[in-house]
This record gives structure tokens, C-alpha cells and sequence, in this order.
């Protein structure tokens, strides 16, 4: 096979370690890419973490932006790997293996790829093209993309459209798209109770048997029935800790985690309420301290879908379908500007695992897709 420029591209990316929320140098190899075809770049360093801001094209004019990280999570028991993880392999069967090949340093050379070959093609092309890359999206995500959206929002930045390149599809390239994810909330609770010998139950207060009908409660509630493009809201409890470790002690407190993956049916506050008006109804003497990860976002069908859902047709004969299935991405800080937004990438099957591995055909065909994309929207 004749090598590819986003083959090389995704193998040069891949030999640099760059385990959250180290760089590595990878977004200096894509500046020095897009550099020659008159991109202006903004480099936004907080703490550890990189982020590169850049475009190609006027200011004001309708702005299409590519979105993704350059960080990827450790290898894991490198024993396991067929390859060594940070040595891009690929097989007889043309599968590329290494760490972040699909999570998502593909999908990255698959956009800058398809950005140049476009630009080539139209030097004077209609409307912007940018990208918002940080090496801070697998670990706590705070110093990335939401500082650079925040940069952005505060100087009124105009952004129309944007392609996060995370692996959204399922079992081929192309047969989902995000055009949302669901919120998520974490709530810590700690329910408070008296300390007693077990044989004096009523010189004590258990908390774990006052928690037990509202954990009942709490876990057999129907919180909303999803909508068109969400999926059911669901809880699920993490984490349950009760106990002195002795077998004739009352504990004094019993905590809990739980999370909510939460639909645009719902907003973190109307959760919160309902929580407590459950726990209150149960006479509980509890503190409770709520984390939100992520409100729910969603692009509904539009231009930005439409010309998605076009492109991948044409390379790859698909229906796609629309999912907010998933955890949480950085979509949800870039959906904050009011533009739309998809995720659209290689398959998530072996992510984050020992073996991650892509088709060398599936990232050609990804950077068709994108280009196709431009093409669509600016030609
Ligand atoms: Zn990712």
C-alpha cells in the first residue's frame, strides 16, 4: 500500500508519549503542518496543560472548527500489547496499533489532513476553518478546552460548527455520530446517625438502617422517560461505606456515592431538589455535596448533521445514526458557545484498552469524510 500522509501523521503522533496532560510536542508537529498553508495559531499554556487555538481564514466570517486532545491515557500492562504501545504497528491484516490511535490521535491526523488538502485545493476558500486542540481531555479536563472555550466566549469569538474527532462510531466507521451527551452529577452523601454498642440498638442511631427505604427509593425512581434524541435518565450508586469494622459496633455515619447520567428532560437543580425532597421524607439527618461534571448538550438535526450524515453516505454507504450514548466529552464545554456540534470518529471498540488498534482504511476514509465536510459547508 502506498503510504498516506495521515497514516504517517497518526504514527508520528502516536511515538510521542504523551500520557495527560504531557504534549509531547504533538501539537508542534501539527503547527509545523498547518503553518505553510497561513494559519494563525494562539497557543494557550495553563499549568501542564497545552492548548493550541488556530484558524485559517477571516475573523468574522462563518467559522467551522475541528475539536480534539493530543493526551492519551497510559498503556496499561505493556506485556499485554501485541506492539510495543508507543510504536505504531501496523499488521498484515492493515490494522495500525498504539496507544491513542483511536482515542484520538487519528482522528486528529485525519482533520489536519483533510484541513490541508482542502486549503490546498481552495487557497481562497469561503468562511474559517479552525482547530481547538488540548492535551488535557483524558485526565481532569479543567486547564483544556474549557479554558480555551472561556477565552473564546470572552472576546465573542465566532464559532458555527464544530467536529469533535473522539471515536463515536460503534462497529464500522460511520454508523453513529454524537449529536449529544448526557449530563452527569455526582452526588456525595453522608448520612449521619449515634454510635452504640449493637446490643443497645436503642442507645444508637443506625444510619445504614434509617438509609435503607430511601436507598430503596432513590434506586426504583423513575426520574424522567428520555425524549427523541436522550436516552432514559438513570442513577446508579458508586460507592457505599458503612461500618466500624467491628462486629458489635452502630456506625456513626454511612456514605454514599451516586451518579446521574441526566437527560436534557432534566437540569442538575431539578435533581438536586428531588434528592432531598426523598431524603427528607425520610426524616434523614444527612450532608450532601453535589459535583456536575457536565450538563447535557445536544445539536438537534441540522446543517451540521445533514452534511455529516451526507459525507459518511457517500464514502462509506451508511445510514449514520444520532446517539448522545456515552460518557462525557469535551463537546460539552465547546456546545457552550450556542454552535452545533458532533462527534464524529474512528470505532471506540478497543479505547483506553491494551491493543488499541484502527483500520489503516478507516482513518483514509475519516479524512475523506472530513474533507468532504469542508467542502460541503465552504464550496
Ligand atoms: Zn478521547
Amino acid at each position: 500500500m502506498k503510504s498516506q500522509p495521515v497514516i504517517e501523521l497518526t504514527q508520528q503522533l502516536i511515538t510521542r508519549k504523551s500520557i495527560s496532560p504531557d504534549d509531547q510536542g504533538c501539537q508542534a508537529l501539527i503547527m509545523e503542518r498547518l503553518a505553510p498553508l497561513g494559519f494563525t495559531f494562539e497557543n494557550i499554556d495553563i499549568g501542564q496543560t497545552k492548548n493550541l487555538w488556530a484558524y485559517h481564514g477571516d475573523v468574522n466570517d462563518e467559522t467551522f472548527i475541528f475539536a480534539g486532545h493530543t493526551d492519551v491515557v497510559p498503556a496499561g500492562d505493556e506485556e499485554q500489547w501485541y506492539y510495543p504501545p508507543f510504536t505504531p504497528t501496523i499488521d498484515e491484516q492493515g490494522i495500525l496499533y498504539g496507544r491513542g490511535v483511536a482515542d484520538m490521535k487519528g482522528g486528529v491526523a485525519a482533520m489536519v489532513c483533510a484541513a490541508e488538502d482542502y486549503i490546498k485545493q481552495h487557497p481562497h476558500h469561503r468562511g474559517r476553518i479552525g482547530f481547538l486542540l488540548t492535551s488535557d481531555e483524558e485526565a481532569s479536563a479543567t486547564d483544556g478546552t474549557v479554558k480555551v472555550v472561556e477565552k473564546l466566549m470572552a472576546r465573542h469569538e465566532r464559532v458555527d460548527y464544530c467536529i469533535v474527532g473522539e471515536p463515536s462510531s460503534d462497529k464500522l466507521l460511520g454508523d453513529q455520530i454524537k449529536n449529544g451527551r448526557r449530563g452527569s452529577l455526582t452526588g456525595n452523601l453522608v448520612i449521619h446517625g449515634v454510635q452504640g454498642h449493637v446490643a443497645y440498638p436503642d442507645l444508637a442511631d443506625n444510619p445504614i438502617h434509617r438509609f435503607a427505604p430511601a436507598l430503596y427509593e432513590l434506586i426504583t425512581t423513575e426520574w424522567d422517560n428520555g425524549n427523541d434524541y436522550f436516552p432514559k435518565t438513570t442513577m446508579q450508586i458508586a460507592n457505599i461505606h458503612g461500618g466500624a469494622g467491628a462486629e458489635n459496633v452502630i456506625p456513626a455515619d454511612l456514605q454514599i456515592q451516586f451518579n446521574f447520567r441526566y437527560s436534557s428532560e432534566l437540569t442538575d437543580d431539578i435533581i438536586k431538589q428531588r434528592v432531598d425532597a426523598i431524603l427528607t421524607k425520610h426524616q434523614l439527618n444527612y450532608s450532601l455535596n453535589w459535583r456536575l461534571s457536565g450538563k447535557p448538550f445536544l445539536t438537534s438535526q441540522g446543517t451540521l448533521t445533514q452534511i455529516a450524515s451526507q459525507a459518511i453516505n457517500e464514502y462509506t454507504g451508511l445510514t449514520t445514526k444520532l446517539s448522545t450514548s456515552g460518557g462525557t466529552s469535551d463537546g460539552r464545554f465547546i456546545a457552550q458557545i450556542g454552535c452545533q456540534v458532533i462527534e464524529l470518529g474512528v470505532t471506540n471498540s478497543t479505547i483506553h484498552k491494551v491493543n488499541e488498534q484502527v483500520a489503516v482504511q478507516d482513518l483514509i476514509v475519516l479524512k475523506q469524510i472530513y474533507q468532504r465536510i469542508l467542502e460541503k459547508l465552504f464550496d
